[in-house]
């Protein structure tokens, strides 16, 4: 049987994520440290670890099918893949930065400066977007102290909380682009292999539904019912069940996380009491 080859990185920032994803995918890999291969025991995969600028490359040419790697790098890389889906882990920013004691009047500040970054696409075609003229110098690492020896009066890299920014006596002036983890695919794949690519697309959907809501128990009046299935609405609708003590009932439902606090104040206003709140470890629609 064909197997799917995923690239993902070997040691970094998207690492802990991704094998993280895979393991509750219920996927299991033993990849011992420093190995460039690995095959999982319970799921027609294997496993390439690679530096994340690679990946790209990699699923283009077929090498892998699949591929985990922050947007900003696919994005930079310009290959042809397809981005399958988005990951929601390694969050980050790339941003334009200054000194910490220069003044900044907008976007025209970089007319004729010089800008230190690692993404060389991403930063130009933003710039030509804002009708900057600035020169660019690539550089592979260490960006933000381009600025302190003299190599760029400004900055383009990676920011999540700043602090590093902060550390190097930059400023961050404006954010151009934002990331997550995403999973890339090679664009002519085998029967075989997207039947198991959708299988792993099946279980990674059921944990994000899983992490978006939650599992909702609460007593109710048996007269209250009505008003609060107007406000649960639940998967289908809620399952309501006899208390021992007369006229009560308990309802169990799913909510969503982001309207999570607005409805537990609706549902307490309808005589919701007991409201219990849980986890949903997977969810399938
Ligand atoms: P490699 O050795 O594989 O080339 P790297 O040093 O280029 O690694 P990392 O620092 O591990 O890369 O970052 C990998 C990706 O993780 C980045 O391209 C970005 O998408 C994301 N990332 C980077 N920094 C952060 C951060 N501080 N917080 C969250 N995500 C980040
Ligand atoms: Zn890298």
């Amino acid at each position: 049987m064909e197997k799917l080859r995923l690239a993902i990185q070997k040691s970094g920032r998207l690492s802990e994520g991704s094998m993280d994803l895979i393991k509750k995918c219920g996927i299991k890999v033993s990849n011992g440290k420093g190995k460039l291969k690995a095959e999982a025991s319970n799921f027609p995969i294997e496993f390439l670890f690679l530096r994340d600028d690679d990946i790209p490359g990699y699923v283009a040419d077929g090498v892998a099918d699949i591929g985990i790697v922050g947007e900003n790098v696919l994005v930079e890389k310009a290959k042809e893949v397809k981005l399958i889906h988005r990951l929601g882990f390694s969050k980050c920013r790339l941003s334009l930065a200054i000194p910490k004691s220069e003044e900044y009047s907008g976007i025209s500040y970089f007319e004729g400066k010089d800008i230190a970054t690692s993404y060389p696409k991403i930063l130009s075609d933003y710039l030509k977007e804002q009708g900057v003229n600035a020169q660019i110098h690539e550089i592979s690492g260490s960006v933000e102290i381009a600025p302190s020896i003299g190599l760029a009066q400004g900055v383009c890299d990676i920011v999540s909380s700043g602090s590093t920014l902060f550390q190097n006596g930059l400023k961050e002036v404006e954010e151009i682009f934002f990331s997550e983890a995403v999973a890339v695919a090679s664009p002519g794949l085998s029967a075989e292999k997207q039947e198991i690519l959708d299988k792993l697309l099946f279980r990674i959907n059921a944990l994000q539904n899983a992490d978006s809501n939650k599992y909702i128990l609460l007593n109710a009046p048996e007269e209250a019912v009505d008003k609060i299935i107007s406000v649960l609405p639940g998967m289908k609708s809620p399952s309501i069940l006899p208390l021992a003590q007369k006229g009560w009932v308990s309802m169990h439902s799913v909510i969503n996380e982001n309207d999570f606090w607005d409805k537990i104040e609706e549902l307490k206003e309808a005589g919701a009491q007991g409201i219990l709140v849980v986890p949903i470890e997977k969810m399938v629609l």
